[in-house]
């Protein structure tokens, strides 16, 4: 689960990681309400304007609307509620959110952080991630910060540094020192460094996250080191026992059908092509996609319905399904394990039933308990609904179905 920048911040700042001090909004009126807070408690007199969403490449992103960029300054007061005007409300298009863009409901006021003093304001890339391979997590660092690090890792790989944590040690004293003298660092900014390394993966290892990516790390130019950026990524398997960190989770940034589909147990991802599918298990929906490619199909969506599938769940995954407009069949294939099949074809007919007409083919493959019992029911149903029990027959039917 991905949170907020200003939640990440929070959550960053409650384990003692030095942050870029900001206050959300969700009008022009509240962000000018928070500079004048920050100001009050910062002394700062230039403020930063960031759209929240979950997504990258702010900075550089247009807001359709108005031309802004997603990250802007604001060198006075009067100047907040203007550019935040400009953001609030707004499509933001970035690298990452596709061409669609993600609608602006929040922006973060936050202090201006690279004012001038003894030295220029230096910016840095430090994430922290599970490396698979290895088994153990890793911390990513550069001096190459503010940059788009696929870049950095692709051009000068010499540039990124690595260093991998025991999970039976935690971090060691010697590693986040390793880290900060690799990055060049010295004096004051190399003991701040070392702090902000250490409570960095102390957040990590205490939110249960899947990854952080801090881009950029600020040194200012009085040699404080600072968050200015945070991505968090939180680990959906940790979540029962995150409870606070499960209430940051906004809805709105989400496909809304994936999100109808969670709230009836099911498993759906969205893909682009014209045969619908719902499936029982990951591994058999897996290979009813290959089975779609194969018969000159692609598939619409995964679909897992997951053991327990019934009238109601099948219902469920139909409506979800005929709200794709690129759907022109759709291909039920069911193993009746747990669930027997003569079950599976009755749900199938009720929810047919329940939705009306469905206006496109629908092709039934059951196989396992009962197979032939179903195939009979979804046969006699006078419904617009074939069965199939090998599939090479369903193959065939969706074949027919989309040409
Ligand atoms: P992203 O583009 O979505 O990754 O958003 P970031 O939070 O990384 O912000 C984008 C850029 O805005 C940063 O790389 C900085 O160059 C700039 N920025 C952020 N905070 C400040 C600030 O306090 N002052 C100034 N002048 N620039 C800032
Ligand atoms: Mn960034």
């Amino acid at each position: 689960m991905n949170i907020h920048e200003y939640q990440a911040k929070e959550l960053l700042k409650s384990y003692g990681v030095r942050i870029q001090e900001g206050l959300v909004a969700d009008s022009p009126e509240g962000a000018l309400e928070a500079a004048k807070k920050l100001n009050a408690t910062t002394g700062t007199s230039w403020y930063v304007i960031k759209a929240q969403i979950h997504a990258g490449g702010r900075g550089k992103g247009l807001v359709n609307e108005t031309g802004s960029r997603g990250v802007i300054l604001a060198k006075s007061l009067e100047d907040v509620p203007v550019k935040a005007a400009g953001i609030l409300g707004g499509t933001l298009v970035t690298i990452q959110t596709g061409a669609e863009g993600k609608k602006v409901n929040k922006v973060l006021v936050a202090e201006d952080v690279y004012y001038p003093g003894a030295s220029e304001p230096k910016e840095y890339y430090l994430s922290i991630l599970l490396d698979r391979g290895k088994g153990c997590n890793v911390i990513m660092a550069s001096t190459e910060g503010g940059m788009d690090i696929e870049e950095v890792a692709e051009k000068h790989p010499e540039k990124i540094i690595k260093e991998w944590i025991d999970p039976r040690l935690g971090l060691q004293g010697f590693q986040a020192r390793k880290v900060a003298f690799k990055l060049g660092l010295e004096g004051v900014a190399f003991k701040e460094m070392v702090k902000f390394i250490t409570s960095l993966y102390n957040a990590y290892i205490g939110s249960d996250a899947a990854q952080f990516e801090i881009n950029p790390v600020l040194k200012t130019s009085d040699d404080k080191i600072l968050a200015v950026d945070a991505k968090v990524n939180l680990d959906d398997n940790a979540l029962y026992r995150q409870k606070d960190l499960a209430e940051l989770r906004d809805i709105a940034e989400e496909d809304p059908l994936e999100v109808e589909a969670g709230k009836s147990g099911l498993n759906y991802v969205k893909l682009d092509g014209n045969v619908g599918c719902m499936v029982n298990g990951a591994g058999l929906a897996m290979a009813t996609m290959d089975m779609i490619k194969l018969s000159g199909g692609e598939p619409a969506n995964f679909l897992d319905v997951g053991g327990g599938a019934n009238a109601v769940t099948v219902e469920a995954g139909f409506r979800i399904i005929l709200q794709d407009p690129n759907v022109k069949a759709i291909l039920i294939n069911v193993f009746g394990g747990i669930v027997r099949c003569d079950r599976i074809a009755n749900g199938v007919v009720e929810a047919y039933k329940s939705i009306g007409d469905i206006p496109v083919p629908i092709i039934v493959r059951l196989q396992g308990t009962n197979a032939e019992e179903g195939a009979r029911i979804i046969d006699e149903s006078g419904l617009k609904v074939s069965s199939a029990i090998t599939l090479k027959d369903a193959a065939e039917k969706v074949k027919a179905a989309i040409s």
